[in-house]
């Protein structure tokens, strides 16, 4: 038995056969035409599909998942990525389902991007074996998904644990989603490479002014660095501390290009956690690397494929 897994973003459409271990049997890779209209994107997805469903391992496929790049509405089956401008409302789901070699009685489950790595984290990584998690995604964008009860807990529409857009500053700067004092525009990224910039920061010569960039000068010392990542790793925290204080967490997992920085994020998060999340319960939570950087979005999309319905989870393989 098998799992077909699709991972699709705005730069590659990524498939794989998963095996009920976790390990893919075959996978398959087209570059995502994200400037394109929505038959074309669909034309990559199925040539993925076609090249799957050429594998001799198709022959027993059980199920599909679909991470892929929000805003997604899991309950109409459908997709409005925010950096694939030709897909607004796209049936994705349905598409999916009729491609001709895909076996009767499928339909595929789909996910965000940040559910399909907290789903991935939990089957394999470092939420394994552990009943409630939040897990982040800190890039470009700040994501996240929950674990409660043991369970994928993706809300009504597949939204839930978007950590990024709650407020941590009530007067704060307005955010492209409408309101005022995200997280996602205080800690992502992209806001520490500008926090640094308007600083008096600057890149080497040559170097891009990127969150790794500055990471790498907080390292070197640069005190103005340390700084911009300090107040990420605040908003963070302050996030990370709203979650825990109102759900109970066993542990917070934090992934993406921004947690590469290790230290420079964590050892600052950890320290403004101790200030945020106070009561007793709220307390000492393990906050902690993500383990499945690469291929977190197959593995996750396998995942969320075989919680859905009825049949059994997978079981995870001995430690
Ligand atoms: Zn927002």
């Amino acid at each position: 038995m098998v799992y077909g897994a699709l991972d699709i973003g705005g730069t590659k459409i990524a498939g794989a056969l998963v095996d009920p271990e976790g390990r893919l049997v075959a996978r398959a890779q087209r570059p995502t035409p994200a400037h394109e209209p929505a038959e074309a994107l669909m034309g990559a997805v199925t040539a993925v599909l076609d090249e799957l469903s050429a594998h001799p391992a198709w022959a027993s496929l059980d199920r599909v998942g679909i991470a892929c790049a929000g805003p997604v509405d899991t309950a109409a089956g459908t997709v409005s990525p925010v950096n694939i401008a030709g897909w607004r409302a796209f049936p994705l789901v349905e598409r999916v389902r009729a491609h001709p070699r895909m076996p009767a009685g499928i339909r595929p489950a789909l996910v965000g991007d940040a559910v399909a790595m907290t789903a991935a984290e939990h089957w394999l990584g470092a939420a394994r074996g552990v009943d409630n998690a939040l897990c982040m995604v800190v890039s470009t964008g700040v994501g996240g998904g929950l674990v409660l009860g043991g369970r994928l807990h993706t809300g009504p529409s597949g939204n839930a644990g978007h950590i990024g857009h709650i407020s941590v500053d009530l007067d704060g700067e307005p955010c492209p989603c409408g309101g005022r004092g995200c997280v996602e525009g205080l800690a992502s990224g992209t806001a520490i490479a500008a926090r640094a910039l308007a600083a008096g920061w600057t890149p080497p010569p040559g170097t891009a002014a990127t969150a790794a960039a500055v990471a790498d000068a907080a390292r070197a010392g640069d005190a103005t660095a340390r700084a911009a990542y300090d107040r990420a790793a605040q908003a963070l925290a302050a996030g990370i501390a709203a979650t825990i204080t109102l759900v109970e967490l066993d542990v917070v997992v934090v992934g993406g290009g921004v947690a590469q920085a290790g230290d420079t994020l964590f050892a600052p998060l950890r320290r403004w956690l101790g200030a945020y999340a106070v009561l007793g319960f709220a307390r000492d939570v393990p906050v902690v690397p993500a383990e499945l950087a690469l291929d977190a979005g197959l593995i996750g999309a396998a995942a969320a494929a075989a919680h859905a319905g009825p049949r059994p989870v997978p079981h995870a393989p001995a430690s």
